[in-house]
């Protein structure tokens, strides 16, 4: 089978680096005048009038009121991506539901919706997600129907990316096409980028739900304007990806399973695999309700352990701080290991980091030589909508750096 030539149309497939940088810093840092593009991108501004005006006159660079220039003082016109008129259509899936997002090019988000997988074969949720971009296109960011025949806004679908928490690798026997293994959707090798091409019409990219994540937090988010730093994700899993140097740093699924097995403490809590005291043991959904549920003697949902603990239950405010110090020594692991500086956590698990913030500080500041604040933690807002911006933001990537 033929490796499949990017089609994200028009002048786009044969932009060259020099001017897909631009767009990218547009995107990223917002509009500038040319003067202050060509001074970050080490361009002359002869240059740079040059790779811009044939992306001006296809719609994709915009020009801006008149202003005075910050570098020379001169009148000019800042340039700016036409953010609203590219749509992307982003989606996470997980064992039974999808979660969809239409975003602009600047990712933001224009309609969101989160639904049960009617039906779990490949296909089938190819055509589902196919609806769900027919929905959305005509949605305002509230879920009502704006009325408007363009389908909201001039903007048309550029492209899609999809995430999944299993393993989406390439492979060399069907020419570089990711497969996706997922076990919790039942899918092994499954060839989702072309079914999903077919069904969207639109080119489409496919990622692990934790490395898309963290290109959305490094082009969007509080990694934005960072060159290094790490993303832990709390749930059913632990999560973990590393940007350095501005790039993801490739994780294999064996990677990231010896990661969320990390041994934190070798006389604390087992976990499922048999191991004492590693992270998945102290931090995992099911180790959670697992430990709550013997304190309090009966069944509790991992959701439920956090509003106790928050309520002030003792046995699960206790289970809750004893997860946030192990969540201390694992970002001090971390940081200390890879050297970044700014750690990230997100997922359904967050909440344990500010239930008990001080107990996670104290770990994590223990296990940096008692050295206070040498590491940023940022903890995100746990909301499904972040997953499958995740999605729009590596079909974005893809768009603008003409590789997946
Ligand atoms: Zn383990």
């Amino acid at each position: 089978m033929a490796v499949r030539p990017r089609r994200w149309g028009g002048m786009w497939d044969a932009l060259p680096d020099a001017a897909r940088s631009i767009v990218k810093e547009l995107i990223i840092h917002g509009p500038q005048s040319r003067t202050a593009l060509a001074k970050t991108l080490h361009l002359s501004t002869g240059s740079l009038t040059r790779l811009t005006k044939p992306m001006v006159d296809a719609g994709l660079l915009v020009e801006g009121e008149v202003v005075h220039d910050p570098v020379n003082g001169r009148p000019t016109r800042p340039l700016d991506v036409a953010a609203a008129e590219h749509r992307f259509f982003g989606i996470k899936l997980t064992s039974d539901r999808v979660h969809a997002v239409v975003t602009d090019l600047r990712a933001e988000v224009i309609a969101a919706r989160d639904e049960p997988i009617a039906d779990h074969d490949p296909e089938a949720v190819c055509r589902q997600a196919k609806r769900l971009l027919d929905d959305l296109s005509g949605e305002r960011p509230d879920g009502r129907k704006d009325g408007r025949s363009d389908g909201g806004r001039a903007g048309a679908t550029v492209g899609a990316g999809v995430t999944v928490g299993g393993n989406a690798r390439a492979s060399a026997q069907v020419g570089g096409e990711p497969l996706v293994d997922a076990p919790f959707l039942g899918w092994s090798q499954v060839e989702l980028a072309p079914l999903m091409e077919r069904a969207l019409g639109v080119p489409c990219v496919v990622k692990n739900d934790v490395a898309a994540l963290a290109h959305q937090h490094h082009w969007f988010g509080p990694g934005r304007g960072l060159r290094d730093f790490a993303l832990i994700t709390i749930g059913a899993g632990i999560g973990y990806a590393l940007i350095v140097h501005d790039h993801l740093v490739a994780a294999t699924e064996a990677d990231l399973g010896m990661f969320g097995h990390l041994v934190l403490d070798a006389s604390g809590p087992m976990c499922p695999e048999g191991h004492r005291g590693c992270a998945a043991a102290y931090l995992s959904s099911w180790s959670v309700e697992a430990t709550a549920g013997q304190g309090l003697r009966r069944a509790v949902t991992y959701d439920e352990v956090l509003r106790l603990a928050a309520a002030g239950d003792r046995v699960c405010r206790s289970v809750v701080r004893e997860a946030a110090g192990a969540l201390g020594r694992l970002i001090a692991h971390v940081a200390t290991v890879s050297m970044v500086k700014t750690v990230v956590l997100a997922g359904e698990g967050v909440e344990l980091a500010r239930l008990a913030a001080a107990d996670l500080d104290r770990a994590l500041t223990a296990d940096r030589r008692g050295v206070p604040g040498s590491v940023d933690v940022v903890v995100e807002a746990d909301d499904f909508r972040e997953w499958a911006r995740g999605g729009a933001v590596v079909a974005i990537q893809s768009f603008v750096t003409g590789s997946d």
